[in-house]
């Protein structure tokens, strides 16, 4: 099969969207029957971004096969059915460590280790290798053009079309045309001088996509497409929208995907977007909505929680309500009370790491609890749900995670090799894994208890789920907490850890060791949030009035 590749750069300034163009356009492309992937290629020197602070680059999207990844693979996962990987995003750091793992192996003989070949090379191959298989292979360069730390990876996909062959490769160039109010003009000068920048470079952009708050007017397309030496119809404007799910037929309708298709010689069914119409659909036309308060402490930067909210909007559109979403800052409700939450229909705590804002956390899941305020709690928000249930309901007033109290009296929440049965010896689990001091990272079978909630909701016994956290749920408190009212509805395959709680008396208290954000999509939604949300709903009709 040969492989097309469609390289999307993006100039002026950062932030325009490049990852939700590239999976927008990947997802007309599918529904035109082609088998199409995306790859992100990350400028900065961090070998992956799981080391990233939330507030510095939005979430840590984790993938299937356990790979801490930038927060695009989730826009690429929401956008097309094609499953994301390790192979799907690469940092310049990841390319320099393993050049230079192979230079201290002796891999290059001798040779003088340079950035051309050596680093481009690395970067050719890492594309390659992710393409392999598919049809249209997206490759997004993140950072814009000009960038210093970026001409590597320019390089390398310059390089392409040359290996390849012109007739297999395009370029695409999302760029800025801003309105300037006080002229009553949009201005195309700063994507001339973004074309002539990526120009300088050796690449002559295909497309320009166009990003503006308004239709970029006819004539000043023209103006572009002259300019830039850019077909008139390759040309896209792409106006601000309210819905990121309008994109895929914005693109479609001005004719970009059979600006493509045409390119590459490539004769396929026009696409249907009949999936994507429905989600338009279902957000445009609400039956009501409703407040979900997610407490969390990286409330500067919402990107830090984007899958979460993108999967709560999805369960709003699966009961044709619109979700608003307040994120909280759990050092306020350390510092003002839970006054905050009053007025939630639900509330969620997503997962975290480090001491910060613990306390308002627990504060928020004891007023859940008590109130039968519909909760659901990820990862963290599990481990939390139980330490607040051990103090405030068994009674274990020390009840803690040795994440936040090492010396705690009752580590209802430890590292595995933190576990210790009565007589003080450590337990230890039969089954190879990399936990205990590391993270669990990736899918996991989980098995369900029959007639639990969450049964109910996945409607199977046995899911897979993704994970990323160190601790864990510590099996030797467990009969107590039970025997309390908390139930263990979903353990890991090999039976030996808590993945799901639930508290049987309360109208909807469900919490999950593992990231079910990670597999929402706007098709289909994700059953714990679909739950969730129809709780809310209930919530907010029974309750509250
Ligand atoms: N800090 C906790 C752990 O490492 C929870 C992690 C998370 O919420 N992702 O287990």
């Amino acid at each position: 099969m040969t492989t097309n590749y469609i390289f999307i750069t993006g100039g002026v300034v950062s932030s325009l969207g490049k990852g939700i163009v590239a999976g927008s356009l990947a997802a007309i492309l599918e529904a035109r029957g082609l088998l199409v992937t995306i790859i992100k290629l990350d400028p900065y020197i961090n070998v992956d971004p799981g080391t990233i602070s939330p507030t510095q680059h939005g979430e840590v999207f984790v993938t299937g096969d356990g790979a801490e990844t930038d927060l695009d693979l989730g826009h690429y996962e929401r956008f097309i059915r094609t499953r994301m990987g390790r192979r799907n995003n690469c940092t310049t750091g990841r390319i320099y460590a393993d050049v230079l793992h192979k230079e201290r192996r002796g891999d290059y003989q001798g040779a003088t280790v340079q950035v051309i070949p050596h680093i481009t090379n690395a970067i050719k191959e890492q594309i390659t290798e992710g393409g392999v298989g598919y049809g249209v292979v997206l490759v997004e360069i993140g950072g814009t053009v000009g960038d210093i730390e970026s001409l590597p990876f320019l390089e390398a996909i310059r390089q392409m079309a040359v290996d390849l062959d012109r007739a297999h490769t395009m370029y695409i160039h999302l760029t800025l045309v801003p309105y300037l109010a006080v002229a009553g003009e949009v201005k195309t000068k700063p994507t001339q001088h973004s074309v002539k920048e990526l120009l300088s470079i050796g690449i002559q952009p295909d497309v320009l996509i166009c990003r503006s708050t308004f239709s970029v007017p006819v004539n000043e397309c023209r103006k572009i497409a002259r300019f830039c030496n850019v077909a008139e119809k390759a040309v896209i404007s792409l106006k601000d929208v309210d819905s990121i799910y309008k994109i895929p037929g914005m693109l479609k309708s001005q004719g970009l995907d059979d600006y493509i298709c045409k390119h590459f010689n490539l004769h396929v069914p026009e696409a249907d977007l009949g999936e994507w119409e429905q989600v338009v659909y279902e957000e445009a036309n609400p039956c009501g909505e409703l407040h979900v308060g997610m407490v969390g402490k990286y409330v500067a930067l919402p990107d830090a929680y984007k899958s979460v909210i993108e999967a709560l909007k999805h369960a709003g559109l699966k009961n044709r309500v619109t979700v608003h979403i307040d994120l909280i800052d759990s050092q306020d409700i350390e510092s003002r009370g839970i006054d905050r939450l009053k007025d939630l229909d639900a509330i969620l705590i997503p997962g975290g790491f480090g001491c910060r804002g613990i306390h308002g956390k627990l504060l928020t899941v004891q007023y859940a609890r008590e109130n039968q305020v519909p909760y659901l709690g990820i990862c963290l928000g599990m481990q939390l749900a139980v330490i607040e249930f051990a103090r405030n309901v068994v009674h274990m007033a020390d009840a803690n995670s040795t994440e936040f109290s090492p010396a705690c009296q009752y580590p209802v929440v430890a590292l595995i090799t933190e576990w210790h049965d009565s007589q003080g010896n450590i337990i230890q689990r039969t089954e190879q894994s990399n936990l205990g001091g590391t993270m669990r990272l990736g899918s996991q079978q989980c098995q369900l208890t029959h007639h639990s909630l969450a049964h109910n909701l996945y409607g199977s016994k046995m899911i897979i789920e993704r994970h990323r956290h160190r601790y864990e749920i510590n099996k030797n408190f467990l009969k107590q907490i039970k025997e309390a009212g908390l139930r263990v509805t979903g353990h890991s395959g090999d039976n030996q850890l808590v993945e799901i709680i639930e508290i049987p008396s309360h109208p909807w208290f469900l919490a999950c060791q593992f990231h079910p954000e990670f597999t929402s999509t706007p098709r289909d939604g994700h059953p714990l949030f679909i739950g969730f949300i129809q709780a809310a709903f209930r919530y907010q009709k029974n309750f509250k009035k």
